[in-house]
């Protein structure tokens, strides 16, 4: 293990649904999918108003290869496509789908033919799976990189570090063989042969204990145990501190020989070779100090927050905060009736007492933020540059700060004293400045 390790938080676990197995959600009346779920272009909808779909039909379809498909998670009808808004303030067309309860599965889904690096590539891409573990960067794309470049090292992210998230966990527990397919299937059609190596938390000893069980007799494959530090999942963050590598600014994982992949998505890509069913769903934690009953939901997407909640049991008080994702990541939402979408790990429902122990107050220039920061940037500065009034000003200086590099951990909106909302105006600055610099460059 490294001396010094990146990460510096230590951040309170609350990973109270650890040992509860996932229950199937019922099919919800009425479905939503926002085209944009990923990094990258909103997707293309392929079905209009009164149309009817089934369970893994396409309904949206990938506009290129930094895009992803999307696929209807219930049976019913198209009720209407408008527009919707995202957490980054844009708004993306969205398709409401009306359930008729049946869950009738498309006559289309067969498996995949999967024969060499090409086609397995081709089937992530077709399967709308995208890195599960919140990034929702396209998979196959991810993979494309091997073929420029030599890949020596597959880091399998089991880390799952932010407060109250246990879906990787499950994943893990609950279903080790389709792990131990998804290696097997990497190893037959990667070009290089590399090493995996599972980053799993210590707070974990029973998922490290399983992988480690499972690959027993692989040579190639390890598990690193890795110490509960806040960000320990981030991509440059777990690069660094189960290889000793930096991640240069410029540079990709890849052309380091590095590939990193986060455990559910690996188990989802092998469960789809072998059945042919497109991501349709997918395990939530539903917890927070508002929540009655805490559990590990598999939730169709596109199903309604309101909806999860109501499955589950229902709330114990009012939720005065909710929030989709996980605590130091996710994006607060103003409404219940918000949809669940390809990234959503979590559904953090928190009482008036804990939302209201959030409330901001004016900066008092602690330095703390910039001390948490494990890109060693100085959040300050993007606070600067907010309060500027002249576009080019703030833009340039938003750039000059190396904003680009925030990899949205949220640490530090955890250590503010004051609470300040630093990683919601962290992400609507990097989409100002994305939009900027197009505009700049005569894309727009
Ligand atoms: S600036 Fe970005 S990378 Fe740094 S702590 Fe904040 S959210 Fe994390
Ligand atoms: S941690 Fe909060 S209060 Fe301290 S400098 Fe950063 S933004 Fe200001």
């Amino acid at each position: 293990m490294f001396e010094k390790l990146l990460g510096k938080l230590r951040i309170p676990h609350l990973k109270s649904t650890a040992s509860c197995e996932p229950v199937v959600m019922d099919a919800p009346s009425e479905v939503i999918f926002p085209t944009l779920q990923h990094r990258g272009k909103p997707a293309i909808p392929v079905v209009k108003a009164t149309d009817t779909v089934k369970v893994g039909q396409l309904i949206a379809e990938a506009d290129g290869k930094m895009s992803s498909p999307i696929y209807s998670s219930v049976s019913g009808k198209v009720t209407k496509i408008d527009l919707h808004l995202g957490a980054d303030g844009r708004k993306y067309p969205s398709i409401r789908i009306e359930s008729d309860g049946l869950m009738t599965v498309c006559e289309d889904i067969k498996p995949p033919v999967v024969e060499d690096l090409d086609t397995l590539i081709e089937a992530i891409h077709a399967s709308g799976i995208i890195g599960l573990g919140g990034a929702g960067f396209p998979t196959a794309v991810k993979l494309e990189g091997v073929k420029n470049n030599k890949l020596e090292t597959v880091i399998i992210n089991g880390a799952e570090c932010e407060p109250y998230l246990t879906c990787d966990a499950r994943m893990m527990l609950d279903n080790p063989e389709l792990i131990f397919e998804g290696v097997e299937l990497l190893k037959k059609y990667l070009p290089d042969t590399p090493r995996f190596i599972f980053g799993i938390e210590t707070n974990k000893p029973e998922c490290i204990e399983t992988v480690a069980r499972v690959f027993a007799d692989d040579e190639s494959v390890s598990v690193m145990p890795l110490p509960t530090l806040y960000p320990q999942g981030a991509e440059k963050v777990l690069i660094y501190n189960t290889l000793g590598i930096t991640v240069p600014e410029n540079k990709l994982p890849i052309e380091l020989g590095v590939m990193v992949m986060n455990v559910t998505t690996l188990a989802l890509i092998a469960k789809y070779v072998k059945d042919g069913m497109p991501l349709t769903s997918r395990c939530v934690t539903l917890d927070g100090s508002a929540v009655k009953e805490p559990k590990n939901v598999i939730v169709p997407i596109g199903a309604k927050v309101r909806d999860v909640i109501e499955f589950a049991g229902g709330l114990k008080c009012e939720a005065a905060k909710i929030i989709l994702g996980g605590p130091m990541t996710g994006v607060s939402i103003y409404s219940d009736e918000e949809p669940v979408i390809k990234t959503t790990g979590g559904i953090i429902a928190l009482s008036k007492k804990d939302a209201l122990a959030n409330k901001s107050t004016a900066c008092i220039h602690c330095g703390r933020c910039t001390e948490a920061c494990p890109q060693l940037l100085d959040p300050t500065s993007f606070g600067r540059a907010a309060k500027l009034d002249n576009v080019d000003d703030k833009m340039q200086l938003l750039d000059e700060s190396r904003i680009n590099l925030c990899v949205e951990c949220g640490s530090c909106s955890f250590v503010c004293p004051a609470n300040r909302p630093i990683l919601e105006n962290i992400r609507t600055m990097k989409a100002s400045l994305r939009e900027y610099k197009a505009h700049k460059a005569g894309l727009k």
